[in-house]
């Protein structure tokens, strides 16, 4: 079965754009990820900019089990590129299907089934599309010049006018129905235009519900595609229940019993969900519900924090600092209201081409609004081009809308420490605009807010992988982090007090410098007399040693330099090195490693210099000190001196983040070819995972005196098969852009 499914999946790709142009201009879902949010900007804006406009949503009954399986089949047949396909979708549809089902009486009975195509089916989508496209194509023939229809899969919009709207809603339902073998669902079917008037009269014989613009203020409107489209009053009932939906979700979040599964419910499922929304609402009317949802955010994020006891200050710091991307020093929540006009011009950013691509009319009618040729820019037109003054005015260079119906398409980001997240997709406009905003409020609001040391921890929490440990999958010992250590964690990384034992350096090792302790946990993450710095090593050794293990390379754990093949001056040379690996660089020379962990804070909790204005003050200080250390290994034909080095807050050196893309690069050498690329990537998030969550995890559990360090399970001397690194790499899903449906 699922050997199956991967093989429709994998033909729906290959076939992805045969399938699109099959189906075009008609379906809005295929092949585009960006495709809800256009087709409900174009009807929107159609509505807004004409009164007498009327959007009709009609819904097929059982559209997939219906639809015409002799369309679908003669579509693929007239599609040279598409024939292909054929031998394969006739073993599955083309005989009459059989399912089981089990009445009350616990008899076994046989449905046979003729038409329709199995949801669960990857090619089903395109199928269901190849199969009413000639129901659509003829329907739209029917339909006046300045009338349209347009598809999302089976749900299906006219444009039209008041006085049309019967005629339009009868002649595209009589070609599903003629054409495709898909009745109307009278109950759902809605129409809507923006004049507040009563139904003409061949409508309201359709049933008392499809007319809206006669309705009361709360139900005069309708849904496209998840968005609410109608008066504030219907679009504030819509978003409030969206409000008390995710609250249901939230509350339930909360009571997990691991804060680290919590969490990532909440950062890869509770926090995107706005985004929908957020694409396809002008700022204006989302601001409410942006507000709502960051709220309640912040709210089980406090919880999950173990609902500590904060000043106002303390918090408004912390929730700024959160609502940062993880490269950025925070913890990737998304800020809805700061998101919201860089996600609403960014529908129109990227939906414009392919607007232009379906309906190049009302492209270039919306484009000349847009650039202010044409007079009479309103409603969620005037709300785009309102959004993209703003982000220009912010410093964001956006193009002109005629070159973005052209096609124009984002630069791509060469700067490493600005690239997205696991989670982010970075091929849009959205993450460019939003962007833009998220570095803007960092320099300009949160870092002049926060304290020299704030600034030096904000900082060090920055960078590639200096939040690896936030988007790592608890699936095995190394990457699995406790209760109280998550939670440290996580505070440490928001400047919230910890909930340390002690009030004085040494009071309970007896080790000490007898000073007192600060709250936020910077003196004892510092301070080299109370013998922590030693024991939070050892767990950064050991995973090191584990990831260069597990990516191929013989190693030897704390080696002493003279044992290794470095000519030394002196025979009875003490230095040791962490680790030493062999065999995984081309020319054959030693990887001389040295880990280490340093604060960009002393332990009086003040920044080092240069540590509050500049990333990685603390990072060059100790890499200037091993080459001190190892002045032969700068050089040497033997052995490379490689310093490992991690700040306290996450940062890793160019040393850590190389040896890892180099470790993966030469691992997924040995995958087969199609998957080599997979196989980097998922080597490169697991060994990311291991080391950022042993860091982290080793620094929390001496700042909280717990006495089991966690040493990362085993030590890498056992192959990991690369399908479970593949499937747990692939566990952490990029983040929905589709809206709920009901
Ligand atoms: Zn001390």
């Amino acid at each position: 079965m699922s050997s199956c499914r991967l093989v429709t999946r994998t033909l729906a790709q290959q076939f992805a754009e045969q399938l699109a142009e099959a189906t075009a201009p008609f379906q809005f879902a295929l092949s585009t990820r960006a495709g809800t949010d256009c087709a409900a900007m174009l009807l929107r804006s159609m509505l807004d900019q004409d009164p007498d406009a009327v959007v009709v949503s009609i819904d097929g009954i059982g559209a997939y089990d219906h639809v015409s399986r002799a369309a679908i089949f003669h579509k693929l047949l007239a599609n040279p590129h598409l024939r292909h396909l054929v031998p394969f979708v006739r073993m599955w549809y083309g005989q009459q299907s059989t399912y089981l089902w089990q009445d009350d009486a616990g008899q076994v009975r046989q449905v046979l089934q003729g038409e329709g195509v199995e949801q669960g089916d990857a090619l089903a989508p395109a199928l269901f599309a190849l199969g009413i496209h000639d129901a659509l194509d003829i329907a739209s023939r029917q339909l006046q010049p300045d009338e349209f229809l347009i598809a999302f899969l089976d749900d299906v919009y006219v444009k039209t006018t008041r006085g049309r709207a019967r005629a339009a809603f009868d002649t595209v339902t009589g070609c599903l129905r003629n054409h495709a073998h898909i009745d109307t669902n009278l109950g759902k079917c809605r129409m809507y235009g923006r004049r507040e008037a009563a139904p003409p009269p061949d409508v309201p014989e359709l049933g008392p519900d499809v007319w809206r613009s006669d309705k009361p203020a709360q139900e005069r409107g309708l849904k496209i595609l998840g968005t609410p489209v109608g008066s504030e009053e219907f679009i504030d009932t819509h978003l409030r229940a969206r409000l008390q939906d995710q609250q249901l979700l939230l509350d339930r979040l909360v009571r997990m019993e691991d804060p680290q599964c919590a969490w990532l419910v909440l950062m890869f499922c509770a926090s995107p969900r706005a985004n929908h929304l957020l694409r396809t609402l002008p700022p204006e009317e989302a601001a409410g519900f942006a507000e709502g949802h960051d709220r309640q955010i912040w709210a089980a994020l406090l919880i999950l924090l173990g609902s500590p006891q904060l000043n106002g200050r303390t918090e408004q710091q912390a929730r700024m600092i959160a609502t940062l991307p993880r490269r950025h020093g925070g913890l990737g929540i998304q800020d809805a209201t700061r998101r919201s006009p860089g996600a609403y011009w960014a529908t129109w950013a990227d939906g414009l081409h392919m607007l232009h691509l379906r309906r190049p009319r009302e492209a270039a009618q919306l484009t000349a609004l847009l650039e202010g040729q044409a007079m009479g820019r309103s409603g969620c037109v005037a709300a785009a081009e309102d959004a993209g003054r703003l982000l220009q005015g912010e410093g964001f260079r956006r193009p002109s809308w005629a070159a973005l119906r052209a096609g124009a398409r984002p630069a791509r980001n060469t700067d490493p420490d600005d690239q997205g997240e696991l989670g982010e997709w970075a091929h849009g406009w959205q993450f460019h605009a939003c962007s833009q905003r998220n570095n803007l409020f960092r320099e300009r609001v949160l870092l002049p807010a926060l304290t020299p040391a704030g600034q030096a921890m904000l900082r060090s929490g920055s960078g590639p992988q200096a939040g690896a440990w936030l988007q790592a999958m608890p699936t095995c010992e190394g990457t699995r982090m406790k209760a109280s250590i998550f939670q440290a964690c996580l505070r440490r990384r928001l400047r919230l007090p910890l909930p340390l034992l002690h009030g004085t350096c040494g009071q309970i090792s007896g080790h000490g410098c007898r000073n007192r302790i600060d709250v936020l946990g910077d003196h004892l993450a510092a301070c080299p007399r109370t013998g922590l710095l030693g024991r939070r090593a050892n767990p950064l050794e050991r995973a090191w040693t584990r990831v260069t293990r597990e990516g191929g390379a013989r190693v030897a754990h704390k080696q002493l330099l003279r044992d290794t093949n470095v000519p030394l001056a002196d025979p009875a040379d003490q230095r040791q090195l962490d680790l030493v690996a062999y065999g995984v660089t081309p020319n054959g020379i030693a990887l001389c490693c040295d880990a280490t962990m340093v604060s960009p804070l002393t332990r009086q909790g003040q920044p080092i210099p240069r540590a509050a204005a500049h990333d990685g003050a603390a990072l060059t200080r100790a890499e200037q000190r091993k080459r001190r250390t190892y002045p032969e290994l700068l050089h040497s034909p033997f052995g490379r001196l490689v310093i490992l080095a991690c700040e306290v807050g996450g940062r890793w050196n160019a040393d850590a983040l190389r040896t890892v893309s180099d470790l993966a690069k030469h691992k997924s050498r040995g995958a087969p070819a199609l998957l080599r690329p997979s196989a980097r990537a998922a080597w490169h998030y697991r060994w990311w995972s291991l080391l950022s969550v042993a860091a982290q995890s080793a620094l929390a559990a001496t700042l909280l005196a717990e006495g089991d360090l966690a040493l990362g399970g085993p030590t890498g001397d056992e192959e990991v098969p690369l399908g479970e690194v593949l499937e747990h790499a692939h566990l952490a899903p990029p983040a929905s852009r589709l809206p709920l449906r009901a």
